[in-house]
Formats: structure tokens, C-alpha cells, sequence
């Protein structure tokens, strides 16, 4: 059983858990294949945040029921093994595997167990002070590397299945993060995304005891790395010391995104979310007032049980407030097991699904202004593509933004130099609600 496909469900965590899940069987002689057919071994890094990712997972688990038969092992890691827990055996008779990210340390002894013929092994304790720290991570990105400095919350937002899915807050030491972020830099890589729940949670628990700042500013020290970027921000930890260290240093990129959920205090306190309306437009007044421009992304939910329209107002007015440069909007979604569940007057989907489309079409104006401010700018410029389709290099500025260019020298790939992986100094010429495009600069080139 040495050949595994792994398919890899919701957020930038789980894609990251999912490089180092691969670089631990790729340490225990396991290859990995491109389909399902092709394995011995089908893992399914799960997602559980809303219900429609839920089901995805178990809709994929049917799919290959059929090829139990034929020898394969199938396996569920993630949010979903730890929230269903045994109850996947009997849904899916077929899985032979169930393990929650806490848990991951202990993986390669379950796989042995498994290639020893035990037909159901879990891995559920969520009692851990441990992180997942591999000895080999595959990284499929050859330029940006994920790093995680912190796994669990402690937390306890009304909606989420996050503190029960991924256990509690766990910060790594700095050295051993400084420390994959030095190997990093020598492998080649030039932007490192540091990850967690709530990134600014972060505590180092070694006698240093640095603040996430502190260690945001020895990260962007690293040699060779020329972006950091971080995700995700809790309002509630959010100090100015984090703008300072981003308006002292350019090699820390200038985006932040700060969830903020809802517009409204009302409904911000029944969520428990732990900071009221006025308390997060003063951190955005901090990142407003820093010298570099920073970039301001957001997470909404709308349709949280007893929002009331004039709430719902509340976020629409916010939005024009901060006016974000982008935003991930979701309807709220019940998720087992969590506070919410409790609370009385749910919103009908119909109308939780008008109230996403009104924001989100809010929110194309919004940003149609805002990437229309950033005319005849020039940005600099991570070149992470080329679309044969539109003839145009695809690039990605610090403000985490997609900046398509032409480039006059370099019309496509293979003429002259690969620009993949280069940093280049683009003039925005043209201005969409998604995306941006441009020219190289030349001269600077
Ligand atoms: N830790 C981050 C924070 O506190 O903002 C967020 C992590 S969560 C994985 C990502 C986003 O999913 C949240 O910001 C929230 O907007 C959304 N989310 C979480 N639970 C949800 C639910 N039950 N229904 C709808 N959206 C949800
Ligand atoms: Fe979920 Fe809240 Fe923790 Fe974010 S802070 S992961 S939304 S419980």
C-alpha cells in the first residue's frame, strides 16, 4: 500500500496541513499519484467550517465506495474526522482511517497499524500542547512558502466549529520557526505566509516570550525572503505595534485581513466575538493612518440568528466605512455542537441568501472605486504566471491584489528570461471590481 492520492478540502491551514501530511508519507516511502484510481491510499483532508463543505466531503467518500472492493484504504483527516469522530465508520463502512489535525503527529504510526491490517484506526485526542512540526513539508508553490506559527483557538465564537475541530491555542517556539524560515530562504523561496486561526494569538513559548509583532519583524529579517504576508488577524488581539513593524519594514507586506463578521455591536456581542463596532474602526483607523497604504480585507457572515435588517444595515454601512479593498462574505451556516445553535429567531435561507447578494454587489462598488484610485500607479510586482489565453503575465502585488501585465520585451514565456518568480516594477493601466492590469516598467528592468 504505498501509493497515495490526497484530496484537500477549504482553507489555507488545511492546504498547508495537507504539504506536510504529504511530506510525512513521502519520509515513510509512500509516492503520491494523481488520481484516486491510481492510489492504494485516498486521504481526504476535510473542511467543516459550513455545511456545504461537509458535504462535499462525504459526497466524494460515495463516490469511490465501489473501489473498497478492489484493495484501496480511505482514509478522513481534518475538521470533519475530528467533529464526526467513529460516526464516519458507519456513514462510510469504507474508510478505514479517521484522524483530526491535532492528531497528526501520531499519523505515521497509524498508517502503520493500517499496513499492519488493522481494519479502523482514529486519532481524535484534541489534549494536546503539541504542533505538527515535519521533518520533510512538499510545497507545491515554488515561490511562496506557508509557515505555521500557531494551530487551535481559544476562541469560543458562537457560529464556529474551529476550537472543537482543531483543539486549543498552540504557539511554536520563534527559533523553530525562524528556523524553517531560514531553510525556506536557502531553498529558494522569496515570500513566506505566516498561518494560524488567529496569528496575533501568538505567544512564543520559549523564555524569549515574543508577541507576534516582534516576531513578525525577525521573520522579515530572514535574508533572501522579500514578502511576508500573515492570515489570519483576531480584531479583539490587534495591536498597533503590528502597523508599526509593517510601516518600519517593506519586506512585510501591506494587507492585513481582520475578520470583522458583522457591522452591527448587537449582533457582534451575541456572536461572542469579544470587541464591539467602535473598537475595530479604531485598529482601522491605524492601519488608515500608517505611512504605506495598507490594503484592508474582511470576513462578513450575514443571516446570524436575530439579525434584524437595521443589523444588517449596520454591515453595509461599515463596508462603506472601512471600504475594503476585498472580502470573503459567507451566509451563516449551523454547525453542530456550537453555542449558536441555541439561539432563537434563525433567518430564513432565502433571505440570507438576498442579504449575501446585496453586500456582495455593495461591495463590487466599493472596490470598483477603490482599484480605480490605483490608475497610472506602479507596483511592484511577484510574477506567478503566464495566461495563454489573454496573453498577459499574471503577477500578485504586497497588497495581495492580482495585477495582470503585458510585458513588451517579454511578450511570453520563453522569449528571453522566464519572468516566473521575478519581481517587477507594473503601471496599472485598466481597473475591474477583481483584478487589475498593466505594463512593465522597462527601464527599471
Ligand atoms: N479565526 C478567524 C477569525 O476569527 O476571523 C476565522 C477563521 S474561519 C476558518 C474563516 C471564516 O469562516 C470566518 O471568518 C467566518 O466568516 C466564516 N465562518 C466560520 N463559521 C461559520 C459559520 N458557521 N457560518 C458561516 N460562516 C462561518
Ligand atoms: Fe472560529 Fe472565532 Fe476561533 Fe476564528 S476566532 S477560528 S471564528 S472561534
Amino acid at each position: 500500500m504505498k501509493k497515495f492520492y490526497i484530496e484537500t478540502f477549504g482553507c489555507q491551514m488545511n492546504v498547508h496541513d495537507s504539504e506536510k501530511v504529504i511530506g510525512t508519507l513521502l519520509n515513510q516511502g509512500y509516492e503520491q499519484v494523481e488520481t484516486p484510481e491510481q492510489a492504494e491510499l485516498v486521504l481526504y483532508n476535510t473542511c467543516s467550517i459550513r455545511d456545504k463543505a461537509e458535504q462535499k466531503v462525504f459526497h466524494r467518500l460515495q463516490q469511490f465506495k465501489r473501489e473498497h472492493g478492489k484493495g484501496k484504504v480511505f482514509g478522513v483527516l481534518g475538521c470533519v474526522a475530528q467533529q464526526e469522530g467513529d460516526r464516519i465508520f458507519e456513514r462510510a463502512p469504507h474508510v478505514s482511517l479517521v484522524c483530526g489535525s491535532a492528531s497528526y503527529n501520531k499519523l505515521s504510526d497509524l498508517l502503520v497499524q493500517i499496513e499492519n491490517g488493522d481494519r479502523r484506526v482514529t486519532g481524535l485526542s484534541l489534549e494536546t500542547d503539541e504542533t505538527f512540526d515535519t521533518p520533510m513539508t512538499r510545497r507545491d508553490n515554488p515561490h511562496r512558502a506557508y509557515i505555521t506559527i500557531i494551530e487551535g483557538c481559544d476562541k469560543s465564537c458562537a457560529y464556529c466549529v474551529v476550537p472543537m475541530t482543531r483543539g486549543p491555542e498552540r504557539s511554536r517556539t520563534s527559533e523553530s520557526v525562524l528556523e524553517e524560515a531560514r531553510r525556506i530562504a536557502d531553498a529558494g523561496y522569496t515570500e513566506i505566509q505566516l498561518l494560524g486561526q488567529n496569528v496575533n494569538s501568538y505567544r512564543d513559548p520559549s523564555d524569549r516570550g515574543w508577541d507576534f509583532a516582534r516576531l513578525l519583524r525577525a521573520v522579515a529579517e530572514t535574508p533572501g525572503i522579500r514578502r511576508v504576508r500573515f492570515t489570519t488577524s483576531h480584531p479583539r488581539d490587534f495591536v498597533k505595534d503590528i502597523i508599526d513593524a509593517i510601516d518600519e519594514n517593506p519586506v512585510l507586506c501591506n494587507h492585513v485581513h481582520l475578520p470583522v463578521q458583522s457591522g452591527s455591536s448587537t449582533v457582534l456581542q451575541r456572536m461572542q466575538r469579544l470587541y464591539t463596532r467602535d473598537q475595530y474602526m479604531r485598529r482601522i483607523e491605524w492601519m488608515k493612518s500608517a505611512k504605506r497604504a495598507i490594503a484592508i480585507t474582511t470576513d462578513i457572515i450575514v443571516g446570524f440568528p436575530g439579525e434584524t435588517e437595521e443589523d444588517y444595515r449596520e454591515t453595509l454601512s461599515l463596508l462603506d466605512e472601512v471600504e475594503y479593498d476585498s472580502l470573503f462574505s459567507f451566509k451563516y451556516s449551523r454547525r453542530p455542537n456550537t453555542p449558536a445553535l441555541a439561539l432563537d429567531d434563525q433567518i430564513p435561507e432565502e433571505e440570507k441568501s438576498r442579504r449575501l447578494s446585496l453586500l456582495q454587489e455593495h461591495q463590487r462598488a466599493i472596490q470598483m472605486r477603490r482599484n480605480s484610485e490605483l490608475l497610472g500607479v506602479t507596483e511592484e510586482t511577484m510574477v506567478e504566471g503566464f495566461n495563454r489565453a489573454t496573453g498577459q503575465w499574471i503577477g500578485r502585488t504586497s497588497r495581495n491584489q492580482t495585477l495582470n501585465f503585458t510585458h513588451a520585451w517579454h511578450p511570453e514565456p520563453g522569449t528571453g528570461d522566464n519572468l516566473i518568480g521575478r519581481y517587477l516594477p507594473v503601471r496599472v493601466t485598466r481597473a475591474g471590481p477583481n483584478s487589475l492590469a498593466g505594463e512593465a516598467l522597462l527601464s527599471a528592468n
